[in-house]
């Protein structure tokens, strides 16, 4: 929730700006840190949600590792004093300099994506003279009930290693004396909110881990990867993401055998509610039968509307007046420049400071320069007392 103060302070400040709320970013570092510890597992924050210095350095004094989609995100975790045994680092396109990078690093683990990859990762770590610790990511066929673009873990996925590929795993693995095979990795998509999805994942990962071990190979380690959707719908009164609820049904589901360690991945649901996109009204526009707000922030600073068709809440931060029907817009020069249409908002002026909330997670990161407009600063709130 954003407060008044906050709101005064917002209007000496450009915009439009990203507003992050380090209070509520603790708040929800602090129920999740519970929630993990109560069961001793690991946790890798997901970087590529969210990587601005301050968000991360927060995250990692909570001891929480990383989690790696390329070369420069584990640069960018060494950097800023991640332990690199606590680095995880996944992607389906690794190339050799990434690799090559991460094996100086030193990272916990390289989590696989294909056979291919194996052979890459154990040739490049012989010729270094290292061995590499990896995981496979399991394409384990399950509907997340997600939006398409984010469901990452249906069969014939171009992301991780289907069942059928585990007799190749398996031979393989058997000629790669540079490989340490530390055990499985899933991550089904994002923004799920229907957790029983993730009793079912629980589930097949029983199924699949039995495979290995019935075959001779111990599987050491279960990461679970992120997934863990967030309330877009209701930010203010629902901001920390149901961490307890997803933790006990993990519990009850997982089959964990003794000496396994337990991983987790989580991106969004550490830093969705966290932040907010901050803008101005330029104009209001009224016509027939529509009323347009028009915004100084476009999609090219949070691009999920129009990448995703997410739905974002938008709050008239300088009125608590009348609500109105608006189609909310943005100024960049794409039909799909769109924040919301129909909208009930407080009545608003030319000038008025709108958030758009929930935009903590796959905002900032995403940002560009289409139209060759500027790149949107953040503003933490820490700052601001
Ligand atoms: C993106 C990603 C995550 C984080 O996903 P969230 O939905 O933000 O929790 C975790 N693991 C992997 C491998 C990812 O690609």
């Amino acid at each position: 929730m954003i407060t008044k103060k906050q709101v005064e302070a917002f209007g000496s400040i450009e915009t439009p700006f990203y507003f992050y709320d380090m209070d509520l970013l603790r708040q929800t570092l602090d129920v999740y840190k519970a929630q993990i510890d109560k069961y001793g597992y690991n946790a890798h924050y997901a970087l590529k949600a969210n990587a601005n210095d301050r968000i991360i350095e927060t995250i990692r004094n909570y001891g929480l590792g990383a989690d790696c989609v390329s070369g420069n995100e584990v640069k960018l975790a060494v950097r800023s004093g991640f332990d690199p045994q606590k680095i995880v680092y996944a992607g389906v396109g690794k190339s050799d300099k990434e690799i090559r990078a991460a094996l100086r690093a030193g990272i916990f683990s390289f989590n696989c994506e294909s056979v291919p990859e194996i052979q890459i990762i154990n040739d490049l770590a012989t010729g270094m003279g290292k061995k590499a610790r990896i995981s496979i990511r399991v394409n384990p066929d399950i509907d997340a009930h997600t939006h398409k673009y984010i469901s990452t873990g249906l069969k014939e996925n171009k992301f991780g290693i289907s069942p059928w590929g585990f007799q190749d795993v398996a031979e393989l693995l058997a000629q790669c004396a540079h490989i340490e095979f530390l055990g499985l990795h899933f991550h089904v998509g994002s923004q799920i909110t229907e957790l029983p999805v993730f009793a079912l994942l629980c589930r097949r990962v029983e199924e699949l881990q039995r495979w290995f071990i019935e075959h001779g190979i111990p599987i050491r380690n279960l990461n679970l990867g992120g997934g863990l959707g967030i309330d877009y719908q209701d930010p203010n009164g629902d901001p920390v993401a149901h961490f307890a609820e997803y933790f006990d049904i993990i519990h009850k589901n997982l089959v964990v055998r003794p000496g396994q360690k337990v991983h987790f991945e989580p991106g969004r649901a550490i830093v969705g509610q966290c932040g907010h996109l901050i803008s101005r009204v330029l104009y209001v526009k009224v016509g027939k039968e529509k009323k347009f707000a028009i915004l100084d922030a476009g999609m090219n600073d949070l691009i999920r509307p129009a990448l995703y068709q997410a739905w974002h809440d938008i709050e008239n931060l300088s009125s608590t007046g009348r609500k109105l029907r608006y189609d909310v817009v943005g100024p960049v020069c794409e039909s799909s420049d769109c924040w919301g249409q129909k909208r009930l908002i407080s009545q608003c002026r030319r000038g008025d400071l709108f958030a758009i909330h929930s935009a903590g997670a796959y905002g900032q990161v995403m940002a560009m320069k289409y139209n060759q407009r500027d790149l949107a600063k953040a503003v933490y709130s820490d700052d601001l007392k």
